[in-house]
């Protein structure tokens, strides 16, 4: 009997890995200390080592990275901030939460991720205070080209690399370009904890200090609160400790998910499907989304041969109910013309081989 092709399998991943997670887990329980301790820092110093900056900041995850990283930024009520409109709303929630205003730029058709000639028409109509960068389903956007049209005007920028921990360009990973970046740890993730978890990354040592003060109360030192908009969102020990284990076993898994990318991108001879095309080091295919007219006619195909999909995502961020009415009319043809049409299929480590060729046959028989 054939068993059904779940879309990402958590079971499957920690089973291959349960002796290192209870190790860590114990640890912690004997330590006798839960947050904010010897766990997170060493995390921290070996997630910053590994993305090759100079500071990490353990917070809670990866939308209140987001938010308390443009706080740091001095963003706030009022403030305008360039992103996209198809990453699934996490950006969007964290500006709301700043006061801040959403300035949405149209994405490329084919990669899917921020067009790089919106953006300057952006930040040359509008007076945007900062730019958030989303590595969407895994895949670094073209750092140079964004830089350059955002240099001159000294705009800095946040990576969001909650999809992309471990992409890279010319050996340069992801969460090193920005002024800072936000990861989130989300069990999901290619580098995922078992709850909830995030951190910033950042080379600015004035930031960082801001960054730690602002996850916690706004602390300077216990008790005494300095900076203003200050939180509580922190990684605690049983999270930074997990993410300790797996993360030496990350670039493997990433490798494996990119195997897996590269035979859908060549075996996939569907005329009606898109595919992504084949990459290298700077896509690490957290999500392998394939573009069809007809969505919804190759999702009911698949799930009628046991192969689950996910639609990542069906509603621009724009297009929101709780936006409704809220936005001075934004269009952004591109990021509309694709929320119809895109798929994800089965994409994870853990996939056998027999199971990607299931999935290659399947898409190929519609
Ligand atoms: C998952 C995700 C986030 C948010 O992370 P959480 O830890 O779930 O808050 C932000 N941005 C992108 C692109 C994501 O995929």
């Amino acid at each position: 009997m054939t068993s059904r092709i779940p879309v990402n399998d958590l079971a499957r991943h920690a089973a291959l890995i349960r002796d290192e997670l209870r190790r860590a887990v114990d640890r912690v329980i004997q330590s006798g200390w839960y947050v904010l301790g010897a766990e997170c820092e060493a995390f921290e110093g070996e997630f910053a080592r590994y993305c090759g900056v100079s500071h990490c900041v353990g917070v809670g995850n990866g939308t209140d990275g987001i938010e308390i990283a443009l706080r740091a930024f001095g963003i706030g009520r009022g403030s305008r901030v360039a992103t996209v409109a198809n990453a699934g709303f996490y950006t969007t929630t964290a500006l709301l939460a700043l006061g801040a205003e959403p300035i949405y730029v149209d994405v490329d058709p084919n990669s899917q991720l921020m067009d790089v000639e919106d953006l300057g028409r952006v930040i040359d109509g509008k007076s945007i205070s900062a730019i958030v960068v989303t590595h969407l389903f895994g895949l670094l956007c073209d750092m140079d080209a964004i830089f350059k049209i955002s240099k001159a005007s000294g705009i800095p920028i946040l990576e969001d690399c909650a999809q992309a921990h471990g992409a890279a360009h010319l050996g340069r990973k992801a969460g090193s370009f920005g002024h800072a970046a936000s990861f989130s740890f989300y069990p999901t993730k290619n580098l995922g904890a078992l709850g909830d978890g995030g951190a910033i990354t950042t080379n600015d040592r004035n930031l960082a200090a801001q960054l730690r003060s602002l996850r916690q109360y706004g602390w300077e030192s216990k008790y005494r609160a300095v900076v203003s908009g200050g939180r509580n969102s922190r990684l605690d020990e049983m999270q930074a400790a997990i993410l300790r284990a797996k993360l030496p076993l990350l670039e493997g898994w990433n490798r494996r998910r990119r195997t897996i990318a590269a035979r859908y991108s060549a075996e996939i001879v569907n005329p009606r499907v898109a595919c992504p095309r084949a990459r290298g080091e700077e896509y690490v295919a957290h999500l392998y989304v394939v573009t069809c007219k007809d969505r919804d006619g190759l999702r009911t195909h698949l799930s009628d041969a046991l192969i689950s999909t996910d639609v990542h995502y069906p509603i621009p961020d724009h297009q929101q109910p709780v936006l409704a009415g809220k936005l001075e009319g934004a269009t952004l043809p591109v990021t509309e013309a694709l929320a119809p049409r895109i798929l994800t299929l089965p994409c994870y480590p853990e996939l056998t081989d027999g199971e990607v060729t299931r999935v290659i046959e399947t898409v190929n028989d519609w």
